[in-house]
C-alpha cells in the first residue's frame, strides 16, 4: 500500500501561528523601548551626592534643583557655565540642534530629611543670594499605571490561553486548538500531488467502484456533465460495516480524479463549547470551495447527521449536534451543484441519518459496502501481500476460506500480523502458519500458554470442548467445525472453531440444534463429572439471546403465534417501553425457558448416546490440546452434513466459543 502524507495547508488548519499574542508581544516591547523615553530622566546624566556636591555645588554651578517624587533630584546648571569645560556636553541636546535647558544631572536621595540636611551643611558658607531654589514635584509614569493596571489581565489571558491550547491539543490532534481558533476546521488536507491511493489499491467491491467512477469523471471533466445541463449529486453516503474500505474507496475517488481530499470524523465538530461544531463546518465548506474541484470526506458522519429527536430524551445535550447538522444542511444547501465540491461520508448506521440529510440534493445517494466474499478477499489479500516477503506453500483460496467474515480491515491486520510473526521467529519468508496463527490471534486472542490451569480445570475444559464437537459433529444443521482447541486465548480457556455456510435463511430445527451444541460444553460437564462449572457463562449468554430472538423476533413458538416483537425502525426503546402485555411478557419468559431446557436435555441425551465418542475426544484434546476436523473424522466417522456445499462456502463470520 502507498502512503499518502497529508500536507498542511496555507492557512493554518488547527491553530498553529496564532495572531492573538502578537499585540501582547507588542505592549511589552513598546513599553521596554518607550518607558526610558516618557520618563523625564532620559539623557540625564547620572551622578551621585559627593559629585554634586564636590564637582557643582561648590562651584557655584547650580541654577535650581528640583526634587521628583521624593526620589531624585534633577540639576539645572546655569547657563552662564556653557563655555566651561567640565559642563562642555551638558547643553549639547539629545536629539536635533539647539540648546539643553535643563535638567542636565540626576541622583537619587534616601529622603527629603537627609537630602535638605545634606544641601544645609554643603551650602554653610553661601550667602543667601547664592543659595540655591529648591523645589518639589511629582511626575507620574502614565504608561507604567496602565501597564500595572492591566498587568493581571494579560497575564490570565496568557494563562488561559496556554491551557486552551494544551486542552486543544488532545483533542483535535497536532497543532491543537486555542480559544481563538475553535471555530476552525480540524480536517486533515491531503494535496492532491499526495492523493496516491487508486482503484488499484481497492480490492473487490466492483459494484461500489462503477458508482463512484461517475464521480472521478464530473471531478475530471465536470464541462462535459454541465454544457448538457446535468446535476452531479453534492452527496455520497457510504454505507457498510467498519473496515470495509469506505475511507479507502473515498481516498481512492481523490487519488483517481487528481483532486485535493480534506477527512474529517464526524465527532470533531463538536466540541464542548456551544457554536463550535456549526463554525467548523462553515469554515471546512468555505476552505474547500477555494480548493475546488475537492473531495470532502466526512467518516461517521452518524455523530453529527443522527436523527434529530432520536434517543433525545436519553442524550440530554443535543442542540450543539443539531445545529452542526443544520449548518452541514445548509452548505450543502447552499454551493451550488457544480461548485465541483463532493460530500462523501462513511457510516455504518445509514438507517440511523435524519430524512434531511438524505434529501434529494443532499446525501441523496447510498453506495453499500459489504463484507467481502471469497473471491473479493483473495483480492484483498493479494492487494495487501504485494509488499510481503512470501514462501511458496501460500495458498490464497485456503487463506480466505479461513476468513469468512472479515473485513478488508482484518485481512490487512492478518498479512501484518503474520509479517510480525515471522519476524519474532526471525524466518526469511512469511510461511503459509504464519497466517493460520495469525487469523488464530485475530479470532479468539492471542494464546495465553503462561496461564496457569490444574489437570482437573484441564479434564474439565477438554470435556466442555469435547461436547461441543461431538454434538455439533453428529447434529446436521450445525455449521461444520474445522478445529477444537484447549490453549487459553484472550479471556477464553478453550475455543471450538465454526465455518459457517452461506445461507440466507436458517430453519427453526437449525436454531434449536445450534442450541442444543452451544449447549453441548455445560451437558458434558454434568454427564462426567456429576456438575457443572462456570466455564459455560459465555455459551449461556448466546443461548439465551438466541432463545429470545427466536420466541419474539422470528415467530417460532407456536403459542405466541406468527408475530414479531423486531423493530427495524429502532424508534421504540425495548428497554422503556415494552410493546406487549404483562401476561406475554410472562408467556415469553417461560417458552425461552422451555426451549432451552429442551435443548439441554437433547445434547446430554445425544452425549450418553455417545459417550465413548466424547471419551476419546478429550482424551485427543488432552493429549494434542489442539484437534482438528480430521481426527474428528477418525473418532466419530465422516460427518454428514444438511447442506453438502461445504467446500464450496463462500462467506460469514468464523464463530468461536468457549
Ligand atoms: P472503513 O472506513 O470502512 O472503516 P477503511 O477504509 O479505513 O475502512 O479500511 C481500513 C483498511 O483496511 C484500509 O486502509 C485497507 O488497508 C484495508 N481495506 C479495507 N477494505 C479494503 C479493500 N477492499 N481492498 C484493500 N484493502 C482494504
Amino acid at each position: 500500500m502507498k502512503k499518502e502524507q497529508p500536507v498542511k495547508p496555507k492557512r493554518p488548519l488547527n491553530g498553529k501561528g496564532n495572531p492573538a499574542f502578537g499585540w501582547v508581544w507588542l505592549i511589552l516591547l513598546l513599553y521596554v523601548v518607550l518607558s526610558p523615553l516618557l520618563t523625564t530622566s532620559y539623557g540625564l546624566k547620572e551622578i551621585t551626592w559627593q559629585q554634586f556636591s564636590k564637582d557643582i555645588l561648590s562651584r557655584k554651578a547650580v541654577e535650581k534643583l528640583e526634587v521628583i517624587n521624593k526620589e531624585r533630584v534633577e540639576v539645572y546648571i546655569k547657563r552662564s557655565f556653557a563655555g566651561d569645560t567640565a559642563f562642555k556636553n551638558v547643553f549639547k541636546p539629545a536629539f536635533g540642534s539647539g540648546v539643553n535647558s535643563g535638567p542636565h544631572y540626576t541622583f537619587t536621595i534616601g529622603s527629603i530629611e537627609s537630602f535638605e540636611h545634606n544641601l544645609d551643611e554643603a551650602e554653610k558658607t553661601f550667602t543667601a543670594n547664592e543659595k540655591v531654589p529648591v523645589s518639589y514635584s511629582y511626575q507620574s509614569n502614565w504608561l507604567m499605571n496602565i501597564l500595572t493596571w492591566l498587568a493581571p489581565f494579560i497575564l490570565l489571558f496568557v494563562l488561559l490561553n496556554f491551557l486552551m491550547r494544551r486542552a486543544g491539543g488532545g483533542m483535535t490532534g497536532p497543532g491543537g486548538t486555542s480559544i481563538f481558533n475553535f471555530g476552525r476546521s480540524t480536517a486533515t488536507l491531503i494535496e492532491k500531488e499526495n492523493s496516491t491511493v487508486t482503484f488499484a489499491d481497492v480490492a473487490g467491491l466492483d459494484e461500489a467502484k462503477v458508482e463512484v467512477l461517475e464521480i472521478v469523471d464530473f471531478l475530471k471533466k465536470p464541462a462535459s456533465f454541465t454544457k448538457l445541463g446535468a446535476k452531479i449529486p453534492k452527496g455520497v453516503i457510504l454505507v457498510g460495516p467498519p473496515g470495509t474500505g469506505k475511507t479507502l474507496l473515498a481516498k481512492a475517488v481523490a487519488g483517481e480524479a487528481q483532486v485535493p481530499f480534506f477527512s474529517i470524523s464526524g465527532a470533531a465538530f463538536v466540541e464542548m463549547f456551544v457554536g463550535v461544531g456549526a463554525s467548523r463546518v462553515r469554515d471546512l465548506f468555505q476552505q474547500a470551495k477555494d480548493k475546488a474541484p475537492c473531495i470532502i470526506f466526512i467518516d461517521e458522519i452518524d455523530a453529527i447527521g443522527r436523527s434529530r429527536g432520536k434517543g433525545a430524551f436519553l442524550g440530554g445535550a443535543n442542540d450543539e449536534r443539531e445545529s452542526t447538522l443544520n449548518q452541514l444542511l445548509t452548505e450543502m444547501d447552499g454551493f451550488g451543484t457544480n461548485t465541483g465540491v463532493i460530500v462523501l461520508a462513511a457510516t455504518n448506521r445509514a438507517d440511523m441519518l435524519d430524512p434531511a440529510l438524505v434529501r434529494p440534493g443532499r446525501f441523496d445517494r447510498h453506495i453499500y459496502l459489504e463484507l467481502p466474499n471469497m473471491n473479493e478477499r483473495v483480492a484483498i489479500f493479494k492487494v495487501h501481500m504485494a509488499g510481503l516477503t512470501l514462501a511458496a506453500n501460500i495458498d490464497l483460496q485456503i487463506l480466505a476460506a479461513q476468513t469468512p467474515g472479515f473485513s478488508g480491515a482484518d485481512i490487512a491486520n492478518i498479512c501484518n500480523e503474520a509479517a510480525l510473526i515471522a519476524a519474532r521467529r526471525k524466518a526469511v519468508k512469511i510461511e503459509k502458519e504464519d497466517f493460520m496463527d495469525a487469523i488464530d490471534r485475530i479470532v479468539a486472542g492471542l494464546e495465553k500458554k503462561s496461564k496457569i490451569i490444574s489437570p482437573e480445570e484441564k479434564r474439565i475444559i477438554a470435556f466442555h470442548e469435547a461436547g461441543h464437537a461431538v454434538i455439533s459433529w453428529l447434529l446436521k444443521n450445525v455449521d461444520p467445525l474445522v478445529k477444537v482447541s484447549i490453549i487459553p486465548r484472550g479471556k477464553s480457556l478453550g475455543a471450538a472453531w465454526y465455518l459457517p455456510e452461506e445461507k440466507q435463511l436458517r430453519s427453526k430445527t437449525a436454531f434449536k440444534e445450534h442450541l442444543s451444541a452451544t449447549l453441548g460444553g455445560r451437558a458434558a460437564e454434568e454427564l462426567i463429572f456429576g456438575e457443572v462449572s462456570s466455564g459455560a457463562l459465555d455459551d449461556l449468554e448466546k443461548v439465551t439471546k438466541e432463545a429470545y430472538a427466536m420466541v419474539v423476533y422470528y415467530g417460532f413458538n407456536e403459542k405466541l403465534g406468527n408475530l414479531s416483537y423486531y423493530d427495524s425502525t429502532e424508534q421504540r426503546d425495548l428497554a422503556i417501553q415494552k410493546p406487549f402485555s404483562e401476561a406475554t411478557g410472562e408467556l415469553i419468559d417461560r417458552e425461552i425457558r422451555k426451549l432451552i431446557a429442551q435443548a439441554y436435555l437433547d445434547a446430554k441425551t445425544l452425549l450418553a448416546e455417545n459417550k465413548v465418542s466424547l471419551e476419546k475426544v478429550a482424551d485427543l484434546l488432552l493429549k494434542k490440546e489442539v484437534i482438528y476436523k480430521a481426527d474428528l473424522e477418525n473418532i466419530m466417522g465422516r460427518r454428514i452434513s444438511a447442506s453438502p456445499a461445504i467446500s464450496q462456502q463462500k462467506n460469514e463470520g468464523v464463530t468461536s466459543g468457549a
